[in-house]
């Protein structure tokens, strides 16, 4: 059997972020709105450091405006929440995301309960969750609309296909399921204690991996022609590389399912790259909304 197609996370945001930039040319062009998106970083953690930075500049080259808080580890919940309600009072800004996870002495749920429902455009709101099962216009949680618009892409029609997700985040794994139930595959949602989970998997034209366990889902657990999206990212040693160095790779055995599936989303250059091109996106939709102007073409 021939490899499968490697579809190219990299290449599809690359294109839907040039769209965006398009949208928000247009949307300056016919009002004084300029979609503005701010970003609150509690803490050091140097990774969320670097994944807010590209957030910043992502936005800025799209033509948005970008605001950045960064806030030291120590802050209190009250002190966050009284940021969260200055952004939602200022009219400049349509979209807050606050980067996860947040130190233990600040309620995760109840700062993301606390900004405008309007300007979540992470989708992790609870009242976006809701409209999001119930076929409301919600603002849908990034990394799994970028596997949708890639599934798309790929399958075109999804009606009937049927869907796999291993993982049940609320970030991830929950909404996943309710987007490719919204396409009208037959979906099953599997975690840590499901009976058969390779049988499961074996089952799905459309198989999901969002784990955190570095290449778990083997090449044999894959349907032929399948779809694999693998959503993980995990950081590895890699001897191979020299000492200390160290690689990323997905919750799938890539090569493995390489051989079986009909296209995969590698890692890096899969999942990962679409997730900031959806921020930019529901910012867009987001300021489009606060502002009465049609939805954008996105
Ligand atoms: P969580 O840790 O919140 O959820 C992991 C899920 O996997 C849980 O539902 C858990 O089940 C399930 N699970 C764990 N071990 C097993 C197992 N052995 N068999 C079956 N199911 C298992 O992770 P996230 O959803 O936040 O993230 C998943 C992965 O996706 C991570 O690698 C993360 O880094 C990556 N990610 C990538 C993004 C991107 O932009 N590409 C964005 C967000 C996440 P249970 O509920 O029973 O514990």
């Amino acid at each position: 059997m021939a490899d499968a197609k490697r579809i190219d996370g990299k290449a599809f945001a690359e294109g839907l972020r040039e769209r965006v930039g398009a949208e928000v040319a247009r949307i300056k062009s016919e009002s004084d709105v300029t979609p503005g998106l701010a970003v609150v970083l509690v803490g050091e953690d140097p990774a969320s450091s670097v994944y807010v930075r590209n957030k910043a500049k992502q936005t800025e080259e799209a033509g948005m405006k970008s605001i950045e808080h960064r806030m030291p580890m120590e802050t209190n919940e009250a002190d966050l929440l009284a940021l969260i309600g200055e952004l939602n009072g200022d009219a400049s800004i349509n979209g807050i995301l606050v980067q996860l996870p947040l130190p233990d002495q600040i309620d995760e749920q109840k700062v993301l309960a606390a900004i405008d429902v309007e300007k979540d455009v992470d989708g992790f709101h609870v009242e976006n969750v809701g409209r999001l099962w119930t076929g409301g216009d919600a603002l849908v949680p990034c990394t799994p609309f970028g596997c949708i618009l890639m599934l798309k892409e790929e399958l075109g029609d999804l009606s009937g296909q049927r869907a796999v997700i291993v993982g049940r985040s609320n970030i991830v794994g929950k909404p996943m399921a309710a987007l490719l139930l919204a396409e009208s595959c037959t979906v099953s949602i599997c975690h840590s204690r499901t009976h058969d989970l390779e049988e499961r998997c074996r089952e799905a034209d459309i198989l999901v991996a969002a784990v955190g366990r570095p290449e778990m889902i083997r090449g044999d657990w894959v349907k032929p022609g399948a779809v694999v999206i693998d959503v993980g990212i995990n950081r590895i040693d890699a001897p191979e590389k020299g000492e200390g160095k160290t690689r990323l790779v997905g919750d799938v055995a890539y090569d493995e399912a390489l051989q079986v599936a009909g296209a995969i989303t590698p890692v890096p250059g899969g999942v990962g790259p679409m997730t900031i091109a959806c921020l930019l996106r529901n910012t867009v939709v987001a300021a489009c909304r606060q502002n009465g102007l049609n939805d954008p073409a996105l």
